[in-house]
C-alpha cells in the first residue's frame, strides 16, 4: 500500500521525535513490504523564522493534497511575545480548521508495566485500562457566536453553544465506527437534563447508534462522567463527548494515566484524512539532550497507519513493540521511578524498532 504522509516537525523536540517515528514507519515499510512517501513540510516557530508565517500556505497546499499528516510540536520562548495571529500554535489550529479535521481520538491507556506511575489506587486500575475519547473538534462553544452586551445587572460576556445534527451525525459515526473496532461499548456524555444543544446531541446519537445494534450504548452526565473515569476508569471503552466536556475529560483522563510522554492523538476529517500528533508540547526544557520520550509520537504514527491507512495489523504490530519495550522494564527519563534507569530517546527508539523486527506475525 502507498501512503503520502505529509511530516511536521515543529519545533523543540518536534525533529527528534517525528525522526524517531519516521524510523519505526521506515520499519514497518519493509517488513510489511508498503510504500510511504514523505513530504517535510515547515510548520510553527520555524516556518515563523524562514518566511514570517507560522502555517506558510505551501505547508496547507501539501497537507491537504496528502493522505495524512505526522506532526511533532510547536512553541518556545522564543516566539512568546508575538503577535496572537503569529504565534506558533495558531499554525496547528489553523491547519485543523483548513483541513476540516472535526473528530479528535485521545486513547487514555494506562500501561499495566506502568501502574506505579498513575495517581489512582491499584485496587481501581485492576490490570490498567484503554479508553478511547473521541472529542468533537470544530463545533459548539468554541466555535459559537460570543460577545459582550449590557444587561439589567450591568455588562456581561456570552459564548454560544450550537450543534447541528449534520455535526453531531458525523462525530457519532466516528465512535461508533471506532467502538465496532473495539469492544462494541460506546458511552455518551453530555448535559441533557440542562442543555439543550445536549438533548439534540443524544437524541442524535441515539438515531445514529440504530444504524450499529451490535454497540452497546448508554449515555451519561459530564458531571458523572468526571467522577466516573476517576472511581472507575476501566468501566469505559469508547466514549463520545462534544468540543467543550472533551476537552476537559480528556486532560482528565490522560492525568490518570501518569504520563504526558506516551500518549498519541489523532485529527480525523472526511475520507479517512487525518492529523496525528502527540499530546504534549515542544518541551524546551528538554530540547536536544536525547531525553525526549518518543513514544507519544510512535504511538502516533500507529494510529495514522490504522486510520488513515487502513493498516490494523501493522497498527498493532507498533503497539505491540511498545508495550514490550514497557514490560521489559525500559524506562525514558520521565517515565522511570525511584532506582531505575533511563534511556535517551534514540535508544527507546532502537529498542522498539528491534522490537518490530523480530516480532513474528500469523
Ligand atoms: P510541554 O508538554 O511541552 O512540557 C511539559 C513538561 O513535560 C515539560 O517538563 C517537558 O519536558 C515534559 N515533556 C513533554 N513532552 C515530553 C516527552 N515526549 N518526553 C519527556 N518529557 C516530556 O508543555 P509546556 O511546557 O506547557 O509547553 C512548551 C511549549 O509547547 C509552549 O510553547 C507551548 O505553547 C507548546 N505546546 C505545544 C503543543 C502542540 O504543539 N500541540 C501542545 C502544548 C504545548
Amino acid at each position: 500500500m502507498e501512503i503520502n504522509i505529509a511530516i511536521a516537525k515543529g519545533d523543540g523536540i518536534g525533529p527528534e521525535i517525528i525522526d524517531s517515528a519516521m524510523e519505526i514507519l521506515d520499519t514497518i515499510e519493509k517488513k510489511f513490504n508498503h510504500k510511504f512517501i514523505y513530504k517535510e513540510v515547515s510548520l510553527g516557530g520555524y516556518a515563523y523564522d524562514r518566511c514570517g508565517d507560522p502555517l506558510p500556505k505551501e505547508t496547507i497546499d501539501i497537507c491537504k493534497s496528502s493522505d495524512a499528516i505526522l506532526f511533532g510540536a510547536v512553541g518556545g520562548r522564543k516566539w512568546d511575545n508575538l503577535p496572537v495571529d503569529k504565534r506558533p500554535e495558531r499554525a496547528i489550529l489553523g491547519l485543523r480548521e483548513e483541513l476540516g479535521l472535526y473528530a479528535n481520538l485521545r486513547p487514555g491507556i494506562l500501561f499495566n508495566s506502568l501502574k506505579d506511575a498513575s495517581p489512582l489506587k491499584a485496587e481501581i486500575i485492576g490490570d490498567g485500562f484503554d479508553i478511547a475519547l473521541i472529542r468533537e473538534l470544530t463545533g459548539g462553544i468554541y466555535f459559537g457566536e460570543k460577545g459582550y452586551k449590557d444587561t439589567p445587572r450591568g455588562k456581561g460576556a456570552y459564548d454560544i453553544e450550537l450543534y447541528t445534527e449534520m455535526e453531531i451525525e458525523r462525530i457519532a459515526k466516528v465512535a461508533f465506527n471506532t467502538a465496532m473496532k473495539r469492544n462494541k461499548k460506546l458511552t455518551s456524555v453530555d448535559k441533557a437534563n440542562v442543555l439543550e444543544a445536549s438533548r439534540l446531541w443524544r437524541k442524535t446519537v441515539e438515531k445514529i447508534g440504530k444504524l450499529y445494534p451490535e454497540v452497546k450504548l448508554d449515555h451519561i452526565y459530564i458531571d458523572n462522567a468526571s467522577m466516573q473515569v476517576i472511581r472507575d476508569p476501566r468501566q469505559f471503552d469508547v466514549i463520545l463527548t462534544s468540543n467543550l466536556f472533551g476537552d476537559i475529560l480528556s486532560d482528565e483522563i490522560s492525568m490518570l494515566t501518569g504520563s504526558i510522554g506516551l500518549l498519541p492523538s489523532a485529527s480525523l476529517g472526511e475520507k479517512n484524512k487525518g492529523l496525528y500528533e502527540p499530546i504534549h508540547g515542544s518541551a524546551p526544557d528538554i530540547v536536544g539532550s536525547n531525553k525526549a520520550n518518543p513514544i507519544a509520537t510512535i504511538l502516533s504514527a500507529a494510529l495514522l497507519l490504522q486510520h488513515s491507512g487502513g493498516l490494523e495489523k501493522e497498527s498493532k504490530t507498533i503497539e505491540m513493540a511498545v508495550h514490550k519495550a514497557l514490560a521489559d522494564g525500559y524506562r525514558t527519563a520521565d517515565i522511570a521511578r525511584g532506582n531505575e534507569d533511563a534511556i535517551g530517546t534514540k535508544e527507546m527508539t532502537e529498542i522498539i524498532k528491534k522490537n518490530i523486527e523480530k516480532m513474528v506475525l500469523n
